[in-house]
């Protein structure tokens, strides 16, 4: 059985077989730049990483893709709160961004298409829905009109009642439809483009689908997000897809829990907001990019400094055995890439199973304590077999030690140092010791 995934479109758990053999082309919603990125808005960049890293160790040629919303209200409401232009306060928060991508290990998307480098698509895409009857303009504002598709919650799982009542809260009188979405908004204040529909900017919805279309050209297999982009925003999205194209936007829709702090959801009103900026060096980024790696993706998780301290622990100590492991290895000159066919295994049977990280996260316990047992048993070949296994799993999750390999003049010292502890010279073995100790080695 091959990799396993829970479909949020079709509520099922199905086999991952991507539209092209071989290839795997990957959507994430990105962020809309106005502000810094907290734990929660980690949570995606840490999982779609993973995800990415765990389909091309499985030899699929993944490209990913994730948008960055630099046109939206709240980014106008900042600009004039701070008095700057748009595209400075979205410029700042789109470097703001790449550093928490750095800061919890992750690569960068292979495309990051901007929104604002797409107006003139999505003013074509809006002016064919309106040509077909799929939309409508009321004084310069144009809406979707989700009455005429026919599916519509079909990835929410919500009937038509439940998403009016939803839908109420934020009554437009310009709306046929409650559930009507705007697909174009005029605009008094803030950046605007002309259209053929006066002058506004375009909705939320409505910049994905068409980046997706622009950089795909048709169905694509995963499509991403955070849970809370399920509805309105993945709804609406495939709602115009479908209007438009006449295919279901993605085959396999994935969504990541939210992210709460000791209990409760994070607000900037209860001060309880972890942002990744604050992180104080590299080390604390991998130890939340491992509480959120190893944590299901699909649950919504509870962050505190309880869990953090639990995961610390875990990364000296894993730290520990991979250097111990990797100077042995360089002491006695052994590099080959032996790996242990049956962890990797193993490995890829939790993974399968709709990416089973608790059982991966048993699994590095049990072999970090194997590789502890070789190093005090001095079994050369059974360390460089699990090392190279542990290593490769933990370059799927993206979790790096900081353990660098010995440079020469260290290799010596600590050779130097064994052989004292050996002749059980002491006095001088703990002269190499310290040496060692300054160089932050042991
Ligand atoms: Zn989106």
């Amino acid at each position: 059985m091959g990799l396993m995934i829970y479909n949020s479109l079709s509520g099922k758990v199905e086999e991952f077989q991507p539209i092209h053999p071989g290839k795997v082309q990957m959507y994430v919603c990105g962020p809309t730049v106005y502000s810094y990125l907290h734990i929660g808005n980690a949570r995606p960049i840490v999982f779609y990483d993973i995800l990415k890293n765990y389909l091309t160790f499985l030899g699929y040629q993944v490209t990913y893709a994730s948008n960055v919303t630099d046109v939206d209200d709240k980014i106008i409401q900042a600009a004039i709160r701070q008095n700057k232009t748009e595209k400075e306060i979205a410029e700042f928060y789109e470097q703001a961004y790449y550093e928490a991508i750095e800061k919890v290990g992750s690569h960068l998307p292979d495309l990051i298409p901007h929104a604002t480098d797409y107006v003139a698509d999505m003013i074509d895409f809006i002016r064919k829905l309106l040509e077909e009857g799929y939309a409508y303009e009321v004084d310069g504002d144009v809406f979707f009109r989700v009455r005429k598709i026919s599916d519509y919650g079909c990835l929410s799982k919500q009937v038509r009642e439940e998403l009016e009542q939803g839908a109420r809260i934020s009554v437009n009188d310009k709306k046929e439809d409650p559930l009507d979405f705007a697909l174009w908004k005029k605009t008094e204040v803030g950046i605007q483009w002309d259209s053929p529909f006066g002058k506004g900017r375009p909705g939320w919805h409505t910049e994905c689908v068409v980046m997706n279309h622009r950089l795909f050209g048709g169905p694509i297999d995963i499509h991403g997000g955070g849970m809370d982009l399920k509805f309105p925003h993945h709804e609406n999205e495939i709602a115009q897809c479908n209007a438009l194209y006449h295919h279901h936007l993605a085959k396999y829709w994935m969504h990541v829990g939210r992210v709460d702090f000791e209990g409760q959801k994070m607000s900037k009103s209860k001060g309880n907001v972890i942002s990744v900026k604050d992180f104080e060096n590299t080390k604390v980024g991998m130890i939340v990019r491992m509480i959120l790696g190893f944590t299901p993706y699909r649950n919504n998780f509870s962050y505190s400094q309880q869990l953090y301290e639990q995961y610390e622990k875990m990364f000296d100590k894993w730290q520990r055995t991979y250097r111990q492991g990797l100077y042995e290895l360089q002491e006695k000159e052994l590099h080959n890439d032996a790996v242990c066919q049956e962890d990797l295994a193993e490995f890829e049977k939790w993974m399968n199973q709709d990416l089973n990280v608790q059982n991966v996260l048993t699994l590095l316990e049990r072999m970090m304590k194997e590789l502890n047992l070789a190093l005090r048993a001095k079994k050369i070949e059974e360390i460089a077999m699990k090392w190279n296994t542990i290593d490769r799993i933990l370059k799927v999750f993206g979790i790096c030690l900081f353990v660098e390999p010995m440079t020469e003049e260290q290799l010596n010292v600590y050779r130097l140092w064994l052989k004292c502890r050996e002749e059980k010279n002491f006095t001088q073995a703990d002269i190499y010791r310290n040496q060692l100790v300054e160089w932050g080695m042991i």
